[in-house]
């Protein structure tokens, strides 16, 4: 039995406008897959969501609370995933809604999780090392029995790194009283992470658009590529892309954007830019600002930043043929819809940048085996993994004339739903 809006039995405090476009994308893509009512109600929200406050003493020696949220979209195929964010605008919608794209995300890599977020609403940019380190650990004190390697695995997002990782992994194993790596991913390497995670999600992103131009079956020497975000997404696929022969013809960070018809010298731009903290005035460039870059020609965009940066007031000035999401959301559904319907492909972002999750999946494995691999066996599995995971997306998209994003999200739906379906409902 199918229904367009299934009957609400629930209604969560995570309904803000981003939960609900989530949901929407569910709603719509439940339809066409003729999902049954029973599994699209169960998925449509989280499994369970947890608020914590969190004091902290602050440099200045007085206490200030923070509020944190953890959230388990869900968990049937195994524990849950996904990163942890520090940023003024994390509320319990926003956790929710990438948790949700988080379990779509790891079945569509086929791994054995489920979909998680967690954050702390904070302004990360105006806090000490030291408060940083204390709001850090008493989050983790405060959601410590939510986590674990066997329930839910936290990561990196944005504004958390791999310091972040070990503070946590620090209070998590003091608590329980023995040192557990496989609580989280993304660790330093020297305390249990994984080589090549780092890079990942970025060798991902450039693996994904190296495929892209395959099935497209292009014979032009080198695709030029703009993208916006010069971070760790931004910058290493620029350089794998780079190395592989493409012309990076512009890229751009927080501060700006740099262009060059010709291309530019990336290898000399990454240092450039790790020397100055910012691209402008790199040689042989002209300035272009952010959005001008978003519009340049070009075969292949990627942006690497922000979500919502191609939408309803610039997507008819995009200019690419191929659309590579390495950021969460970077395309709104009106130009979702709009590029495709002119031709453009779209590499959905649960495909384009789950290269992150799929080398933390593989660190996880690594610290319960407590065996490690080395940086091309773990670069082979991610290639093998992200190549099947990309053919599945563009047959399917092929085969049932669905946008690349509906088809990545019936492969990664479809299978929690079949998995659901077969456990059947406790009591
Ligand atoms: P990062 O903090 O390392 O880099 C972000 C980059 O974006 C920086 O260069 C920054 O200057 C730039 N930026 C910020 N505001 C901008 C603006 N207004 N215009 C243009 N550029 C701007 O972050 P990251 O890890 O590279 O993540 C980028 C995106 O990729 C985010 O959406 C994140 O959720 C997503 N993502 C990251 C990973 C990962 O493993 N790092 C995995 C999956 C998805």
């Amino acid at each position: 039995m199918t229904t367009a809006a299934p009957e609400l039995v629930t209604k969560m405090e995570c309904e803000t406008p981003e939960f609900l476009r989530a949901q929407r994308q569910l709603d719509e893509l439940a339809v066409s897959m003729g999902l049954a009512s029973e599994l699209h109600q169960r998925l449509r929200y989280p499994k369970r969501a947890l608020i914590v406050t969190i004091p902290v003493r602050m440099d200045d020696g007085l206490v200030k609370t923070f509020t944190g949220y953890r959230v388990h979209h869900d968990v049937t195929l195994g524990p849950a995933k996904g990163g942890i964010r520090f940023h003024p605008e994390v509320d319990m919608g926003e956790v929710s809604a990438l948790a949700m794209l988080m379990t779509w995300k790891c079945a569509l890599m086929g791994l054995p999780y489920g979909g998680a977020k967690g954050g702390v609403r904070c302004e990360p940019w105006n806090l000490s090392m030291g408060e940083k380190e204390r709001m850090t650990r008493r989050y983790t004190s405060e959601i410590i029995n939510f986590i674990g390697p066997d329930k839910d695995i936290p990561a990196p997002d944005m504004y958390t790194n791999e310091q972040t990782m070990a503070w946590i992994m620090d209070t998590y194993s003091i608590n329980v009283g023995h040192t557990v790596p496989s609580v989280v991913t993304g660790k330093p390497i020297s305390i249990g992470g994984s080589l090549g995670r780092h890079e990942a999600t970025g060798r991902g992103v450039a693996y994904c658009a190296r495929r892209a131009v395959k099935h497209l079956n292009w014979t032009k020497d080198a695709p030029e590529v703009v993208i916006q975000g010069f971070g760790n997404v931004g910058s290493i696929t620029a350089k794998y892309l780079h190395n592989a022969g493409y012309k990076v013809v512009g890229v751009s960070d927080v501060h700006g954007g740099i262009y060059n018809a010709k291309g530019i010298d990336i290898p000399s731009a990454l240092a450039y830019a790790q020397e100055h903290g910012t691209l402008a005035n790199f040689k042989d460039t002209e300035p272009v600002n952010n959005q001008e870059l978003l519009e340049l020609p070009c075969d292949i965009l990627i942006p690497a930043a922000l979500g919502n940066q191609v939408n309803a007031s610039n997507m008819e000035r995009i200019k690419c043929k191929i659309l590579v999401e390495g950021a969460n959301g970077p395309t709104s559904p009106e130009a979702d819809l709009y590029l495709h319907e002119n031709g453009v492909m779209v590499v959905p972002d649960i495909l384009a940048n789950a290269g992150g999750v799929t080398v933390s999946y593989f660190e996880w494995v690594q610290g319960l085996m407590q065996l490690f691999w080395t940086e091309e066996e773990v670069n082979t599995r991610l290639e093998t993994i992200m190549g099947k995971a990309c053919d599945k997306v563009f047959a399917l998209s092929q085969e049932r004339n669905l946008r690349t994003r509906m088809a990545a999200l019936w492969l990664g739906v479809s299978t929690i739903a079949e998995a659901k379906r077969l456990r059947g409902l406790y009591p």
